[in-house]
């Protein structure tokens, strides 16, 4: 009778856990690279301005061809040509496939708190570095034990800290040098990263980002680890088209090491999901708008300074796109969307491919995306 009621027991526990997926996931945003590009390419006319690039030979030699599927193979080979094709992808909005914020900013800040925390907070209405009031997917699977200690973060922008809310979180948020450098590569990278000129003052080379996170992965057995980069937006504030193609065609490339690098790794071997995403999108027309992305209401009040050119703000920069691939991912290439997904529903996503259920950590998340699921 004991070993009935056991038995009864253990069923309903496991009939309650979702079901597992990927034991691990690997969530990569890359700053405010427009779906524009990811789908079809670079813009000829960006290219070639003569205030936006000074690169326009290069570029059309190494990123242009008529047609625009192919133009966005040669931009991001590894999104198309094998993420595209063993995963599934949402956000090329000329064809149907539609992924927008739910925040009502289409700034960093907000974007990354909705993708990580799975909620839209209004108090979060700019980039200062105010410690997050939300919990980020990483805070709240900590607080169960079979995540606690085992999830990271790296990123180029140095407000991640704050949107971890470290100091309540303990999340490891790595945007400096490694604090206790574990082997003679982080040493390496250290010297290396206080010896380079900074380009800007908040954000670091993503390059640094990246072998962070990657020499991270292969010396932990994490469950989740956060890479933030961040050149693609900076450059595009300031106006370089050229540096923010080849920084989106370094991305895409960092992108396919943290995949093959999995692969190559034991603990993460066939067990390990990838999400990417983008935390906003970027005006299209007029073809200045590519420089900005905001709100009309941002641009109301925390962005004055677009108001006079772009009353309405930067109009579709609300629009971001999704890619996703490994165990448990379906392998639809892109698809198209009955209804917009919001980025809101990335945090419940990962969690329901890790057998958690969103609504027992936080049950105001965005639901999780039947797109991504099996
Ligand atoms: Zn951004």
């Amino acid at each position: 009778m004991k070993k009935y009621l056991l038995d009864v027991a253990l069923l309903a526990f496991f009939s309650a856990q979702t079901a597992l997926a990927a034991d691990n996931v690997v969530l990569i945003t890359i700053d405010g690279v427009r779906w524009q590009e990811a789908f079809s390419g670079i813009s000829a006319e960006l290219a070639t301005h003569n205030e936006y690039s000074t690169a326009a030979e290069q570029l059309m030699a190494e990123f242009w061809h008529d047609n625009p599927a192919l133009r966005a193979q040669k931009l991001m080979p590894f999104l198309h040509n094998t993420l595209m094709q063993q995963g599934t992808v949402v956000g090329d909005h000329s064809m149907g496939s539609c992924a927008v914020l739910t925040n009502n900013w289409n700034f960093s800040y907000p974007g990354y708190n909705e993708i990580l925390s799975g909620v839209v907070n209004d108090a979060i209405n700019s980039n200062a570095a105010v410690p997050n009031p939300e919990k980020t997917l990483l805070e709240l699977l900590s607080a169960n034990p079979v995540f606690s200690g085992r999830v990271a973060a790296f990123a180029s922008w140095n407000v991640f800290p704050a949107i971890y809310n470290v100091q309540r979180s303990g999340i490891p948020v790595n945007v400096g040098l490694m604090e206790q450098p574990a082997n003679e590569f982080e040493v390496m990278l250290n010297a290396l990263q206080k010896d380079v000129s900074p380009h800007w003052p908040a954000v670091r080379h993503d390059a640094f980002t990246h072998h962070y996170a990657m020499s991270w992965l292969k010396r932990t057995e994490s469950r989740l680890v956060h890479i933030a980069y961040g050149e693609p937006d900076d450059f595009a504030h300031e106006g370089d088209y050229d540096e923010y193609v080849l920084a989106t065609h370094r991305v895409d490339g960092f992108v396919e090491d943290v995949w093959n690098t999995l692969q190559s790794l034991e603990y993460y071997k066939n067990n390990t999901a990838l999400f990417i995403t983008v935390d906003h999108g970027r005006g299209e027309h007029p073809a200045d708008a590519w420089l900005h992305h905001a709100s009309q209401r941002a641009v109301e009040g925390y962005m004055t300074g677009l108001a006079a050119d772009y009353p309405q703000g930067i109009v579709g920069s609300e629009n971001i796109w999704m890619a996703a691939m490994g165990p448990g991912v379906p392998a639809h290439g892109l698809v198209p969307t009955s209804n917009c997904v919001g980025a809101n529903q990335i945090a419940a996503t990962l969690m329901r491919w890790m057998g958690e259920d969103y609504t027992q950590y936080n049950p105001s998340m965005g639901k999780p995306m039947a797109e991504f699921l099996p």
